[in-house]
């Protein structure tokens, strides 16, 4: 007889990969199927959300539930975390109010206190207090003597470098720095797929797509589905579907209705000239989608920054968010988009779109005008459940027996998903309570440091990208 798996998983994007490795952790076996030749190739991310000061507009709760996320899976990740701060500021030209970001901010210091109170190992953002500092213009004029710092150490050493850089004339007063670090997928990626190669309990399937399902729950036999690839038949107990943006297929495969918007973005890579020290990631406030969208800058190693720029010409595209029609599960997106999410991109949209990109930041820090090209977009198309488009916090359904779909939204929410998808295995009996068991000495998260460096130097290569978008601007030991 051929083995019975008891989780078969879906997707090894962030969502099927800390799947796989936290049920792992408690003692499931599994087999995760990825299409691509290696996990977390989805979409990008570069920005740990903790605490969701990236979206003026989501509430309060939103905010609190993406903090947390956001130390759960930095303390999962660590060597993936670039402990740099963010710069957040409101342009003179936006409606946003300062005042609402101060509350927000001083809401969430009082969230991370008790995060902390909790569990002592939850401070990661730093001491509460210094969670956040605003500067007003008696500050800044002070600071801005501090000159450039190489390595900053210190909140007013991050504000001085960055306001040697922008015009502070543009922005309104206060203007803040924000305990919010960088997250490199590269380096999370490398420390999930070396953690699943070391690991006993997942067997990995890459270039293996599922091509369909097959319900058995009433037939009798020890399984409830059975996976199809172009091989195989694979027998499981317990099915995630972590397609990402693809959930819909597997849904539609197996009946069930269901209703999602997909949206198809893209940041760009720049190279700049080398600046005196390190900046935090800035961040100018804009509404969505109008030409004064967002603009965000990231910075990365070897004077590479990864740009993303709320407007319609930068980041969105025309037809780029897609909700699901009457009687269709999963949406489509236009054949446009699916070509560049194959892909297939005009070398002269590239540069179009980055030098877009380059001129919105640049009308806050002007010396970036300077800026070029540096390598490829980072691109994908990414799920989001239900019909709010602003929603950012992730979900997990269990629209049937023995079935769980993750449909995440910020990759922070994998680790909450996974969690809830093994608390639901446990209520549904389906394995005994011996089989679901915390492992104490669960080791294999631990992969050396030299590892992660290695693996994620070649991911960046293999997909095209600069070497050094590899490493971490603040490295750790
Ligand atoms: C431009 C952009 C910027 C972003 N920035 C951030 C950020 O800064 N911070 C943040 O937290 N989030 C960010 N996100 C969101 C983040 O990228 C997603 O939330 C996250 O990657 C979703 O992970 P996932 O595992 O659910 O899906 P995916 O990463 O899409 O994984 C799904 C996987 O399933 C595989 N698959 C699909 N169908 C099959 C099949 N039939 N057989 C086998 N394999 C299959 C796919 O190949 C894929 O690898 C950003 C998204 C975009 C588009």
């Amino acid at each position: 007889m051929s083995k019975i798996y008891n989780l078969g998983i879906i997707g090894g994007g962030v969502s099927g990969a800390v799947m796989a490795l936290q049920s792992a952790k408690y003692g499931i076996d599994s087999i995760l199927f990825e299409q691509k030749e290696s996990v977390v190739s989805g979409p990008p991310f570069c920005h740990l959300h903790a605490g969701g000061n990236l979206y003026p507009d989501i509430s309060d709760e939103q905010c609190r539930i993406l903090m947390e996320q956001s130390i759960d899976m930095a303390k999962l990740f660590p060597q993936s975390i670039d402990e740099r701060p963010t710069f957040i500021s409101i342009p003179k030209t936006e409606k946003y109010e300062t005042k609402v970001i101060e509350n927000r901010l001083k809401m969430l210091v009082e969230h991370y206190k008790k995060l902390i109170a909790k569990d002592p190992s939850n401070e990661i953002l730093g001491e509460p207090d210094a969670y956040y500092k605003l500067y007003n213009e008696e500050d800044l004029l002070a600071l801005k003597e501090l000159g450039t710092t190489k390595l900053p150490d210190s909140t007013d050493q991050w504000m001085s470098n960055t306001l040697q850089l922008i015009d502070i004339e543009k922005l309104k007063l206060p203007v803040f720095i924000v305990q919010e670090f960088g997250w490199n997928l590269f380096r999370l990626g490398a420390q999930a797929q070396l953690a699943l190669d070391k690991g006993e309990k997942c067997e990995l399937k890459l270039n293996c797509a599922v091509i369909d399902i097959k319900d058995v729950r009433t037939e009798n036999v020890e399984h409830n589905w059975e996976i199809f690839t172009k091989d195989a038949t694979y027998k499981v107990r317990y099915l995630v579907n972590s397609c990402g943006f693809k959930t819909g297929i597997i849904d539609e495969s197996l009946h069930l209705e269901s209703n999602r918007l997909i949206e198809f973005k893209a940041a760009y890579v720049s190279k700049w000239k080398p600046i005196a020290g390190l900046i935090p990631e800035l961040i100018f406030h804009g509404e969505r989608g109008t030409p004064h969208g967002m603009a965000q800058l990231t910075p990365y190693c070897g004077d590479y920054y990864q740009l993303h720029g709320m407007t319609r010409d930068i980041t969105l595209f025309e037809g780029g968010l897609v909700k699901s029609k009457n009687n269709e599960v999963q949406p489509e997106f236009n054949s446009a988009i699916t070509q560049r999410i194959s892909g297939n991109w005009e070398a002269s949209e590239v540069g179009t779109r980055t030098e877009n990109a380059i001129e919105l930041v640049a009308q806050f820090v002007p010396t970036f005008q300077s800026a070029t090209v540096g390598g490829p977009p980072m691109y994908g198309a990414q799920q989001i459940p239900g019909d709010d488009p602003d929603l950012r916090v992730g979900e997990v359904s269990f629209p049937s027996r023995s079935y769980a779909r993750s449909e995440i939204v910020k990759a922070s929410s994998a680790l909450t998903v996974a969690n809830q998808i093994i608390a639901k295995i446990q209520e549904e009996d389906l394995l005994s309570a011996n089989d679901v068991q915390l492992d104490p000495n669960f080791i294999f998260i631990d992969i050396p440091k030299r590892d992660i460096d290695q693996l994620a130097s070649a991911l960046a290569v293999q997909r095209g990208y600069p070497e050094p978008m590899s490493r971490l601007v603040i490295s750790k030991n």
